[in-house]
């Protein structure tokens, strides 16, 4: 079968084929347990959370990774591994055109690139395991949420989350632990 050189089929083929969550349901049962606790808190004190991602396919990491390193000169196409069962065709045969190919998949597929993140969506993601999440957290001005031992604690909204160690304090004694580099990104670990 002839393969299929990269682009915006791909953004459609993925979404078919190696389907990311959003529900919290699909995550590993014990990090979605510690989840929802932070979740319950963050809402009981007045925030509002908006789940983007939760569990996602090994096949669509790897689209992710690798056309975000082409797109953004990192990687050489004839660099990209090869995965089972994803037939691209990373090398259109012209630098150029092989950028664009994978910078379609990357605005496609909606990544963060720099400044929001500087660092190329994970081969091996804690999303794979099902240990990680991205969410929007958003709250106005300054309020008291209650940290896993039942203390309340303020901490005010800041535009850039991964600027805000409050935050990332409150959800730690929750074991949910944010990743600093990339803006909505918590997982059981950090990474
Ligand atoms: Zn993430």
């Amino acid at each position: 079968m002839a393969k299929q050189v990269s682009g915006k089929y791909w953004v459609t083929w993925a979404d078919t084929h190696a389907k990311n969550s959003t529900s919290i349901d699909d995550l590993d049962a014990d990090f979605k347990r510690k989840l929802k606790e932070f979740i319950q808190a963050l809402e009981a004190g007045g925030a509002t959370v908006k789940v983007e991602a939760t569990k996602r396919s090994d096949k669509r990491a790897y689209l992710f990774h690798w056309c975000w390193k082409i797109a953004l000169g990192k990687a050489k196409p004839s660099e990209a591994t090869t995965k089972g069962g994803v037939d691209i065709q990373w090398d259109h045969g012209d630098a150029a055109k092989s950028k664009a190919g994978a910078q379609e998949m990357v605005s496609g597929f909606g990544l963060a690139v720099p400044p929001k993140s500087t660092v190329a969506p994970s081969l091996n993601s804690n999303h794979i395991a099902g240990k990680a999440v991205d969410m929007e957290i958003t709250w106005a001005g300054t309020k008291k949420f209650k940290n896993k031992q039942g203390k309340e604690v303020e901490i005010p909204y800041m535009s850039n989350p991964n600027m805000n160690t409050k935050l990332h304090e409150l959800g730690a004694t929750y074991g949910v632990k944010k990743l600093k580099t990339d803006r909505p990104h918590w997982s059981h670990n950090g990474t």
